[in-house]
């Protein structure tokens, strides 16, 4: 890289980095532009991006519908407070998730990204066994490998043990922590651990399909049905955190549908706007909401955050849905899918590889380790190869935008081959 420009000197100083040891890693790397599924950097350099910014620009950066849609927005009413007033883009868009979503999934509430979706469905479960009369109910059942955000609430039902929320595991609420219930006697541990904490148990919340931060750990269709079928027998609620899994990104529009299930509450975020702005919805079912209903204001939800259901993010996402809506989404992901097995098949056989797998567009080579510097050696090989993906725990991983060509999508395979076989 050529000399940084002056804002990057000035302004690192002052910066804090998200999980990013200051004291010892490398610099970050300046980019000033985003098109299609390339960053360029300041030096002029271009990058394919291969995990379209966490897998929220799943269209592609800078798509001319949603970059329209935010400007007329902007020029109409960027911001308006959501007590009291309601506007056309928060309730078209209320609307449409609800047509979208399946079963009764039929009220939205909005905040402003994943993690307060995520908290908003935890006080919703909560506030719905305050609301019957079962104020017992104060603990969640959650997964090992699960991860669900970095609020403290959101980091009490990820994984302690191994994930981001380790260095607070002390101190954060205690909750209940399941293995998936994988294969008949995964289920029955699953179920007795249920009737264990019944009068405890407020609702159960898991990532369908794929725990992205906690590892990109796949499991099948049976095992969402099962966690399903298994809470649902006890009337526990459920919710399904599909911030990562959402909008095709496993294949199906929502990776609960494609199992056939209906959670009691869904968490969506990141592609959700179509990963231009913050945005976190939370839906939840018919009789979670009507649990809500009366004459008496404690019953009422009390949450409402300053900027939810801002009309900027409404009409990004409205725009998105129709991408999402009028653009072969499911098709593209399915034709990832193949290139990522493809691509991705040499590596199987370099040294260090622990395993390599593909579900939908989310493409995962395994080390079996990478400590820091090798895994600051590898960040720094992929952009000399030319390509943006940066390997977290022992993860290297592609969860590239949906419309991205077969001809980039193999240039980013070949390239982490290339870079693996020689790193
Ligand atoms: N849940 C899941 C499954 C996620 O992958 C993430 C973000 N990686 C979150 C919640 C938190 O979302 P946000 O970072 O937007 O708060």
């Amino acid at each position: 890289m050529n000399q940084p420009p002056g804002w990057m000197q000035a302004g690192l100083e002052h910066i804090w980095l998200p999980y990013t040891q200051m004291g010892a890693e490398p610099a970050p790397v300046p980019v000033t532009g985003t098109d299609g599924v390339h960053l360029t950097l300041a030096d002029g350099t271009r990058l394919i991006d291969g995990m379209a910014s966490w897998w929220t620009a799943a269209h592609g950066y800078n798509h001319p519908h949603i970059v329209a849609a935010l400007k007329g927005q902007a020029e109409r009413m960027p911001h308006v407070m959501f007590g009291g007033l309601v506007h056309e883009s928060a309730l078209t868009l209320a609307a449409r998730l609800a047509a979208l979503a399946p079963g009764d999934l039929s009220r939205v509430f909005f905040s402003d990204s994943g993690s307060t979706a995520v908290e908003v469905a935890l006080k919703m479960a909560l506030q719905y066994a305050i609301n019957r009369g079962e104020g017992t109910r104060k603990r969640f059942v959650c997964f090992r490998g699960g991860y669900h955000g970095d609020t403290i609430a959101a980091m009490s039902v990820s994984d302690g043990d191994d994930g981001f929320a380790r260095t607070f595991a002390g101190v954060l609420p205690a909750q209940i922590v399941a293995d998936l219930p994988r294969g008949p006697d995964g289920r029955e541990k699953f179920a007795a651990l249920l009737d264990a904490h019944i009068d405890e148990i407020a609702a159960v919340i898991f990532e369908p399909s794929v725990q992205g931060a906690g590892g990109m750990l796949f499991h099948d269709d049976d095992t969402i049905r099962a966690v399903v079928a298994e809470s649902r027998a006890r009337a526990i609620p459920v919710i399904a955190d599909e911030i990562f899994t959402g909008f095709h990104r496993t294949g199906p529009l929502f990776a609960t549908a494609g199992a056939d299930v209906v959670p009691d509450i869904l968490c969506l975020g990141k592609a959700l706007t179509g990963g231009v702005i913050g945005l976190g919805a939370t839906l939840a079912r018919k009789h979670i909401f009507d649990g809500f209903l009366g004459d008496d204001l404690d019953r009422a939800f009390m949450h409402g955050p300053t900027f939810m259901a801002n009309p900027l993010a409404c009409a990004a996402a409205n725009a998105s849905l129709d991408l999402f809506e009028n653009e072969p989404r499911a098709r593209q992901a399915a034709d990832i899918a193949e290139g990522l097995e493809a691509g991705l098949a040499p590596a199987r056989s370099l040294p260090g590889v622990a395993d390599v797998r593909v579900r939908g567009a989310v493409g995962v080579v395994e080390l079996e380790d990478l400590p820091l510097d090798r895994l600051y050696a590898l960040r720094a090989a992929f952009i000399a190869a030319g390509l943006w993906v940066r390997p977290f725990g022992r993860i290297v991983y592609l969860t590239p935008a949906l419309t991205i060509g077969a001809d980039d999508l193999s240039a980013l395979t070949a390239a982490i081959c290339r870079v693996l076989g020689k790193n």
